[in-house]
């Protein structure tokens, strides 16, 4: 066994890292691999590598070199900024996030309350998205040390109006910071943190053709957050010897975003027609099977779709596809031996039985036309077949 479907259409779990990614990590560790501390050659070499993957990470998301804080991933990057606010707020404001965070975000939040610290969700509509009013409501009533919203929800692709909310929140609270969770947005759609107007903002290599195990905690001009980790590495903001060959991978994943964000409209690209023609290809040949997509109305990443079938098991889907040589995700995940539907697609009053039988499918900018042909039949011959054996 490989580990290598024939087609993969769950880049929103992770992407396979780029050729040229993984040169650039085997090349670190066998060349590069003394302590970018050190104050030697081969340290400065080490130093001078992970500072070129910071220049490449910073052109990324329009936030200056110096702004961008090497992290073991989007969970950390997260942890940092949302705990690291509410400490910074002396524990007296709350944390307010959107009903459909990634649950690194709740993780964060778990944390907080058991510090006995104040959390709040804003519930959105139907559509995924949050009603400004329902957080402007909540920003004049609570005091906030932190509003954490995402850019691209992981489940659905349903993208929130960010730069609209943090203009909201500041507008009333000043010095509440924003922070937007942009791991399903880098690499995919442009994302400028200045453009934004946001505080701080996480992300992941691994979303976006990288190496697992590393992200960035970007932080806006004259913003500081307490570390999670005290060291002197990252400016004192992470402890922890950098890791050079993963960094570097993050860099080279970055650099390879950059150039394809510039080469196209991403909004109106190849990935986008694709996942259209898939999306509207299954609702037709399985309209008797009752599939509806999640999230449909609103602005939504040009790769993902959430697609449910009432009175299938996702999961069990999900085993059917990987059968045929299809690896999809599934919108539940399994908790404690029994299926949880996700939070997110409840959040956005999908009913408890839709949610369970909702699977997620997520192209990469690398999916092609006839990859997704395969899978729209893949797709049919599957859920026709469990709906024959129930
Ligand atoms: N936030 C979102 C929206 C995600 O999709 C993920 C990964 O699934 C994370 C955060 C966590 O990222 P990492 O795996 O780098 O910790």
């Amino acid at each position: 066994m490989t580990g290598s479907p024939d087609i993969y259409l769950d880049n929103n779990a992770t992407t396979q890292p780029l050729p040229e990614v993984v040169e650039s990590i085997a090349a670190t560790l066998s060349g590069t691999w003394a302590n970018p501390s050190s104050t030697h050659r081969p340290g400065m070499a080490a130093r001078y590598a992970v500072e070129r993957a910071r220049a490449s990470v910073a052109a990324l998301l329009g936030v200056s070199e110096r702004n961008v804080i090497f992290t073991s991933g989007a969970t950390e990057s997260i942890a940092i900024a949302l705990i690291g606010a509410w400490r910074a707020a002396k524990g007296e404001g709350c944390v307010i996030t959107s009903a459909t965070e990634h649950s690194a975000v709740f993780s964060a939040c778990t944390f907080i309350e058991s510090m006995h610290g104040k959390t709040m969700r804003v519930p959105v509509g139907r559509d995924g998205a949050v009603d400004p009013a329902v957080l402007e409501r909540l920003m004049r009533s609570e005091r906030a040390a932190a509003v954490s919203i995402a850019l691209a929800n992981n489940e659905t692709g349903v993208m929130q109006d960010v730069k609209s909310l943090a203009l909201l929140v500041k507008s009333i609270q000043p010095d509440a910071l924003v922070h937007t969770d942009a791991t399903q947005a880098v690499g995919k759609v442009p994302v400028d943190m200045r453009q934004l107007g946001v505080d701080l903002l996480s992300c992941s290599a691994h979303k976006c053709h990288g190496p697992k195990g590393v992200g960035a905690l970007c932080l806006a001009p004259g913003i500081a957050v307490p570390p999670m980790v005290e060291g002197s590495q990252e400016r004192g903001r992470r402890g922890g010897t950098e890791a050079v060959a993963s960094i570097c991978g993050f860099g080279v994943a970055a650099e390879s975003a950059r150039q394809w964000l510039g080469e196209r409209d991403a909004s109106s690209s190849a990935g986008r027609s694709l996942r259209d023609l898939l999306e509207a290809t299954l609702l037709g040949r399985l309209a008797e099977q009752g599939a509806v997509v999640h999230g449909v109305d609103s602005p939504r990443l040009w790769n993902t779709t959430s697609i449910g079938f009432p009175g299938l098991e996702a999961e069990a889907l999900v085993v059917a596809l990987s059968e045929r040589g299809l690896a999809v995700g599934a919108g539940a995940a399994c908790a404690s031996g029994s299926l949880e539907p996700s939070p997110a697609l409840l959040a956005m009053g999908i009913p408890e039985p839709l949610a369970h039988g909702t699977v997620r499918l997520s192209l990469s900018r690398f999916t092609t036309e006839s990859e997704v042909r395969v899978a729209i039949e893949l797709i049919v011959d599957a859920v026709e077949a469990m709906n024959r054996a129930q």
